[in-house]
């Protein structure tokens, strides 16, 4: 079947990129497990090196079953292109690489992944790339933290891990006016929840390793492009609007045209840094996001429940859930997540870091551990664990407070759920 966007997204979600195997017949998409292509003689082989031809080289650059998963997700994304990667980290380095240059910020939420605070504060500095972190709720702020020298805005749809929604429509206006893109990173959402190009986002970056492929097998990440955004607009965006010295002059947008920043992170980003998926992990993650839909309902049906219940508990002093009415992004929610506020919020104990740390070595089904997004439901200590290597006040400003515990909530039995959790706030505050 092709790729019609006529199709609703739960069709696309176990149709879109795949296709019954040319040599086989083979319904799944196979695993294609190899390293290089056999090309046809050598004028094809000089056409796939020139870029004048699209096709199979080696696979540090395309694989066929990287390939399926790439258009999978720009499809359920509304994106024209994708690029898969080898991490969600190494996805936000291969969003900025074509638009940063030594001397170059990038304006950022407060409210990101305890990673990514640590990727954007501390290590991207050795590019000579700036990260201005700023509170999104503070428009007027983010306007001001443009400067000239500004080569995006960035945040998170549904923040990781404070249960704080980013108001994308009111963040792209503004990237827009100021001739950048948005890049949003729409892991804890997915594009079940929300599709940030709908709301005026020009990339969307993803961890494959959390819900999309959604049973903690996986390690990988994608950049997702609209397609939408004019490089040449302006002369800030010279890898992608220049001559490209590695490939004869080439200029990447007025070749490719709405591809230009998918064929570039293929041609230079992939080539270069070399932050390639493994084709088996993509398979993992292809057979993933076909009961995307179907787990994304329990992740929140689950959530919601489980977050009310924890809200009314004794022992308990606040809960971040966004779809709580208690939470003053409810109405953002409301209009951006309209189907639910995810499955990831923080637990504020009235017993401080202590009970946390009792209540989260207590639990029985949920896992201690530093993941989120899996089938399985997970708890962490943000503060003594993800969020360690933060100040006091960015811990704080990214919801992840010495009294707090991040919870991911799975798509196991509700009841169950609660029940472990009651226990463990009992045996926490003794
Ligand atoms: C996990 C995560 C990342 C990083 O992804 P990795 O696959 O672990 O590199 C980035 N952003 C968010 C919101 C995440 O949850």
């Amino acid at each position: 079947m092709s790729d019609t966007p006529t199709y609703g997204f739960d069709t696309l979600a176990i149709h879109a990129g795949a296709r019954p195997d040319p040599a086989t017949g083979a319904r799944q998409v196979p695993i294609y497990q190899t390293t290089a292509y056999v090309f046809r003689d050598a004028d094809h082989a000089a056409a796939l090196f020139n870029l004048q031809e699209v096709g199979y080289i080696y696979s540090r650059l395309t694989n066929p079953t990287v390939a399926a998963l790439q258009e999978r997700v720009a499809t359920l994304e509304g994106g024209v292109g994708a690029v898969c990667c080898s991490s969600g980290h190494a996805a936000q380095i291969m969003a900025l690489f074509p638009l940063m240059g030594p001397g170059k910020n990038v304006v950022v939420s407060t409210r990101l992944y305890g990673g990514t605070i640590t990727q954007f504060s501390q290590t991207i500095k050795r590019f000579g790339w700036e990260a201005k972190f700023v509170d999104l709720d503070d428009l007027a702020a983010v306007e001001a933290a443009i400067d000239d020298n500004t080569r995006a805005v960035f945040c998170e749809t549904i923040a990781n891990p404070g249960g704080y929604i980013s108001d994308i429509p009111a963040l792209a206006a503004i990237a827009d006016k100021a001739g950048l893109p948005l890049i949003v990173d729409n892991t804890t959402a997915t594009p079940y929840l929300c599709r940030p190009i709908e709301l005026g986002a020009t990339l969307v970056v993803h961890s494959l390793t959390k819900y999309l492929t959604g049973n903690g097998t996986v390690t990988g990440g994608v950049v997702v492009d609209s397609g939408r955004f004019d490089w040449s607009a302006s002369d800030k965006f010279p890898s992608l609007s220049a001559a490209e010295p590695a490939y004869h002059g080439l200029k990447f947008h007025e070749t490719f045209g709405a591809l230009a920043f998918t064929f570039h992170g293929i041609a230079v980003g992939l080539r270069d840094l070399g932050m390639t998926l493994n084709p088996q992990a993509a398979h993992y993650t292809l057979m993933g996001i076909e009961t995307l839909s179907l787990r994304m309902q329990r992740h929140v049906e689950n959530a919601q429940k489980i977050a009310s219940w924890l809200e009314g508990h004794a022992h308990v002093a606040g809960v971040t859930y966004a779809g709580l009415d208690s939470s003053p992004y409810k109405s953002r929610a409301d209009q951006i997540v309209p189907k639910g506020a995810g499955a990831l919020f923080t637990v504020q104990l009235k017993g401080g870091y202590e009970a946390c740390v009792r209540f989260v070595d207590n639990l029985q089904i949920f896992s201690h551990v530093a993941n989120l997004g899996d089938t399985r439901s997970l708890v962490i200590h943000s503060a003594s664990t993800t969020h360690r290597q933060l100040t006091p006040e960015q811990q704080k400003a990214a919801g992840a407070s010495p009294d707090v515990v991040r919870i991911s909530i799975g798509i196991e039995d509700a009841a169950d759920l609660i029940a472990d959790l009651d226990q463990a706030l009992n045996v926490a505050h003794q």
